[in-house]
């Protein structure tokens, strides 16, 4: 990753102008804006990620702590019961019990499932079977973690307990086996982590069939799964849309398996989504180019010389206003009309501010956003012959 430096503070007889990042960072610096992308390379107006606290990693003793933005489904305490229901008859209370810090399954008393509805996330699990073996194949500590629309992530003690492979502890069920069986004991805790995409689905057709990646005990085991309608027993699932929201639910499959430490966080939307990373489609990026020139243009009402001047040609890049183009234009050729009348003994010091409008406008023209031929160019490429600064 290079980065320019951005330190270097000119200033000049009429205009002082700090080389803000934007100017070597944004626009004029990696590949503009285009057809499906809104963002240019390395653009600096783009927003940065938002800052996490990374939570601690659990040890078979102590849950983990979650990360600072993480939404808490059960965090041991009895308070945290109040965000789960039965599935079955939402207006009852569970029937599961919080026990020694933990969620615990009553056999027969049904699923439960979370009263937050939430769509596309990482969701971090961690559960249990009973200490003591009874029963095998998938009668053995089976319960499951179904997300939100309904595909499960299988929870079973497929310690030496095979099973159907695509019904195993990890497995997407009835869609794809694990890679790798990387269960602990029975009765140790196990941690999944999860990062699921739901069906996307656009007048009636598949977009994206949605995918999930597991990690089992730190160890990958399914790696971008496209769910195929999210699996099933027995009976072969299809593409189908999932809702944009529903509960997580946790399964009864008549086996007291504990459950600790659930919490999710949402993930943002895919372009096909409505999001802006990766390739939108090119009327969903025009939209938000033009959403981010009027950002651009906004901060450039705030600014005066050349700084007005620079963030107004950016927003170009974004969005061919014709107004805007005409004011950069005029702009920049009275900035050279300034430029030129000055006495030639301080050329030189305006030669940091020459060189970068320079590089601006080759950007500018190389990739079409000011006509190929504008005269600034050509009269600022004679400037820098005369003063010998072009590279030798
Ligand atoms: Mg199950």
């Amino acid at each position: 990753m290079l980065h320019r430096t951005t330190s270097t503070v000119v200033t000049f007889s009429t205009l002082v102008f700090t080389a803000a990042p934007v100017f070597a960072d944004g626009p004029f610096y990696g590949d503009p804006p285009d057809a499906t992308h809104p963002w240019a390379l390395h653009d600096m107006n783009r927003p940065q990620p938002p800052i996490v606290k990374s939570g601690s990693f659990s040890t078979p003793e102590q849950p983990g702590r979650p990360p600072s933005d993480a939404i808490i489904l059960f965090d041991g305490t009895p308070a945290t019961l109040d965000k789960w229901e039965a599935d079955k008859n939402p207006a009852e209370p569970t029937k599961w019990v919080v026990k020694d810090g933990t969620l615990q399954c009553v056999p027969g008393s049904g699923y439960i499932r979370s009263k937050e509805q939430f769509g596309d996330c990482q969701l971090h699990v961690e559960w249990a079977a009973p200490t003591k073996v009874e029963g095998n194949s998938q009668g053995r500590g089976n319960s499951g973690v179904f997300l939100p629309g309904g595909t499960e992530v299988q929870v079973l003690d497929n310690y030496n307990n095979p099973t159907y492979p695509d019904g195993t502890a990890g497995s997407v069920y009835g869609v794809n086996p694990p890679y790798a069986n990387a269960l602990r004991p029975p009765g140790e805790w196990q941690v999944y982590d999860i990062i699921f995409r739901r069906p996307i689905f656009k007048d009636g057709k598949i977009v994206d069939s949605g995918r999930m990646t597991v990690m089992e005990n730190g160890v990958v085991v399914q790696d971008s799964t496209p769910l195929e309608g999210g699996g099933g027993h027995k009976a072969r699932c299809h593409d189908h849309p999932f809702p944009d929201k529903a509960p997580l639910k946790l399964q009864d499959h008549g086996n007291p398996v504990r459950y600790r430490n659930i919490w999710y966080r949402p993930l943002p939307a895919r372009a096909c989504d409505g999001g802006d990373m990766g390739v939108m489609t090119p009327e969903a990026c025009t939209a938000k180019k033009l959403e981010i020139a009027k950002m651009i243009r906004a901060d450039a009402a705030k600014l005066q010389g050349l700084d007005k001047l620079r963030r107004s040609m950016e927003s170009l890049c974004y969005d061919q206003d014709a107004t805007t183009l005409k004011q950069v234009e005029s702009a920049v050729t009275a900035w050279l009309a300034a430029v030129k009348q000055s006495p030639a003994g301080q050329m030189e010091s305006k030669k940091g501010e020459i060189l970068q409008m320079r590089e601006a406008l080759k950007y500018m023209t190389q990739f079409k956003f000011l006509p190929a031929d504008f005269m600034a160019l050509s009269e600022i490429a004679k400037i820098t012959k005369d003063n010998g600064w072009d590279p030798k």
